[in-house]
């Protein structure tokens, strides 16, 4: 068994897109991210200056609203507005989840398609259905480099994708089935989920149930992307699957942490530095 380092691939990407960005921005392109956050909820907070931090890495420009919990929709669209029409703003991302009362499909959708790095309004994930190169959502897009970057061969394979969420499992099939794997989605209403999963060449678990996933579900070789982040019991971070009973089994598995968590956030660099390269 291989461990999958995402800690490891994680950095690498970020220092090629440090890179990158001192090269654009000799030649005078530069621009940065606009990250707005509503509410003060702990986790969200932790993700966002992580989000900022990752800037500061590659080298590009970030520009914060902590907005208040009160916030109206109507303020907040004024704000994505102004956003949209700045020149500066490669970039526009709302922190979710938004507090009660503010709609996340009018806000998400008032973003300018060309500055969602998310990749998750309905223009980009319908280019992305339609095979055209566009921003993807950056935890499946992270999964993909993860495996490109450990070796894994996806064309001929047969990947199951456990999940169905428009952030995770949607996209992750789609991007699967576009590097030419054969691929089974499955949900909470599929029938012989186990009997399923062990055809898999590729299992890719995104169902957000900790260690949910045991030796029983693997088939021996298979390889394992363990998208869940949880904490378990004794408060340490665990996945969907369950690694020490799995891990034997798979010819490579990526562990929680130090597995997906840190491609999301150097794939939403990737798009933002993408963004740069539209200029
Ligand atoms: P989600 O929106 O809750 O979706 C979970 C999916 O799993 C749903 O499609 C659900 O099916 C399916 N599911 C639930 N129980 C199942 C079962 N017993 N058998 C088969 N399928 C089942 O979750 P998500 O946003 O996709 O996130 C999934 C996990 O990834 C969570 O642990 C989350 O914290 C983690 N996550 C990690 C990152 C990262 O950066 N590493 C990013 C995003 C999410 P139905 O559609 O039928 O309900």
């Amino acid at each position: 068994m291989e461990l999958i380092d995402g800690k490891a691939i994680s950095q690498a990407i970020k220092d090629e897109l440090k890179d990158k960005v001192s090269e654009l921005k000799a030649k005078g392109i530069e621009g940065s991210l606009a990250v707005i956050q509503v509410g003060n909820d702990p986790a969200s907070s932790v993700y966002v200056k992580n989000k900022k931090k990752a800037c500061e890495y590659i080298g590009i420009g970030s520009v914060s609203y902590e907005l208040p919990e009160d916030t109206t929709e109507e303020k907040l669209l004024g704000i994505i507005k102004e956003l949209n029409a700045d020149t500066s703003v490669i970039g526009i991302l709302v922190q979710l989840p938004l507090p009660a009362g503010l709609s996340e499909d009018r806000v998400l959708n008032a973003i300018d398609p060309s500055k969602d790095v998310d990749g998750f309004h309905p223009v980009n994930v319908g280019k992305l259905v339609i095979g055209e190169d566009t921003f993807v959502s950056c935890t499946p897009a992270g999964v993909i480099e993860l495996l490109k970057r450990s070796g894994v061969s996806i064309q001929g394979k047969h990947a199951v994708v456990i999940g169905r969420s428009n952030i995770v499992g949607k996209p992750m099939a789609l991007l699967m089935l576009r590097e030419n794997a054969t691929v089974t989605v499955c949900h909470s209403k599929t029938a012989d989920l186990k009997a399923i999963a062990k055809e898999a060449d590729i299992l890719i678990v995104a169902m957000g149930k900790p260690k949910f996933i045991d030796a029983d579900y693997i088939k021996p070789g298979a390889v394992v992307i363990d998208v869940g982040i949880h904490r378990d019991s004794e408060n340490k971070l665990c996945g969907d699957v369950d690694f020490d009973s799995v891990a034997p089994l798979a010819s490579k598995i990526t562990p929680v942490p130090g597995g997906v968590g840190p491609m999301t956030i150097a794939m939403l660099m990737a798009n933002c530095v993408k963004s740069l390269l539209k200029r």
